[in-house]
């Protein structure tokens, strides 16, 4: 009796345990998705995504680029509509290709480093740098610099790398209905807003933020019946003049004061239900993870597939 007391009690605290763990840890443990429908959980800074899909390394008119941090997992609408980006603005635009950065990891949910969103699988980073033309090999796809088109004292974009093209295929990726928002550099927009002319409906949905001076961000809205949560609309209006006053003042640049007591990390407990789901679900079979897909793009054997290794961490039980 005492023994199967024993053991009921070490079942019951796995779980708890990983209850606790930040959940950072255990969503940027799991190297693929969860055999799961697609869908959109939480929201975009508190969520994570059942039945990712990976963009391919590479495609006629884009190449992702850090492989190593195997974040190139969206929904498959996020898949589409790079594709569709990818395609229509090497034909439309002048734009040759897209070096697409961070989307979602397999599993979506907070990451380890970077981004505050980018957790259910509708967010992507895009350079601001063309895709050259030619295949970049892995390792220059760890080590190339993306160029920032913006200076950071001014704020204003460098006019020797800007080109129309590039306002061309942010304007491209807005005017798709899939789109509920892009963040650029204060700068971006308001070139944006100076180069626009009477067509300017889809300036609305281009958000000044901090960074993105050397890649925009692209966010996707929460498909209809999908259980996540949307986000306000952006204010009406283009969002141009003086509403771009605030981040040209040295208002938004200050350091923020230091909170009391740092806030402690998101658990698992913090993100809907369904995401402990998605961390215990099993891996979708014949995926594979950003590295292993390019090595075998190339030719090269690519590795036995991982154990599963977030199972010791969520404390899955056999
Ligand atoms: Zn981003």
């Amino acid at each position: 009796m005492l023994r199967f007391l024993l053991i009921l009690a070490m079942l019951a605290a796995l779980p708890a345990a990983a209850k606790d763990k930040p959940a950072n840890e255990l969503f940027g443990a799991a190297q693929l998705p969860a055999q799961l429908p697609p869908e959109p959980i939480g929201f975009y800074s508190r969520g994570c995504m059942a039945g990712g899909v990976a963009l391919p390394p590479d495609g006629a008119h884009w190449q992702a680029m850090r492989l190593s941090r195997n974040r190139q997992w969206g929904l498959p609408i996020l898949v589409d509509f790079l594709q569709n980006l990818a395609r229509d603005a090497a034909a439309q635009d002048g734009w040759p290709g897209l070096l697409v950065g961070d989307m979602a990891q397999p599993r979506g949910g907070p990451m380890l480093s970077g981004h505050a969103s980018h957790q259910t699988g509708l967010d992507a980073d895009i350079w601001l740098t063309p895709m050259p033309n030619r295949r970049l090999s892995a390792r220059e796809r760890e080590d190339i610099s993306a160029v920032p088109v913006v200076e950071p004292g001014p704020h204003e974009v460098h006019d020797e790398i800007w080109t129309p093209a590039h306002g061309r295929l942010i304007r491209r990726a807005a005017l798709d209905g899939r789109v509920e928002r892009i963040f650029v550099a204060p700068g971006i927009k308001k070139k944006l807003c100076e180069t626009a002319g009477s067509d300017r409906g889809w300036l609305k949905k281009v958000r000044p933020y901090y960074g993105h001076n050397y890649h925009f961000h692209v966010r996707l809205s929460c498909p209809p019946g999908a259980p996540c949560r949307a986000q306000d609309p952006p204010p009406a209006g283009d969002g141009c003049g003086d509403n771009l006053d605030y981040w040209f003042s040295a208002e938004p640049y200050k350091p923020a004061p230091k909170p009391a007591k740092p806030a402690p990390p998101v658990t698992l407990a913090d993100l809907p239900k369904a995401c402990r789901t998605v961390l215990e679900a099993d891996a979708q079979p014949g995926t594979r993870t950003m590295q292993d897909a390019f090595a075998a793009s190339r030719g090269a054997a690519a590795p036995p597939a991982a154990a599963d290794p977030i199972s010791d961490l969520i404390g899955r039980q056999p």
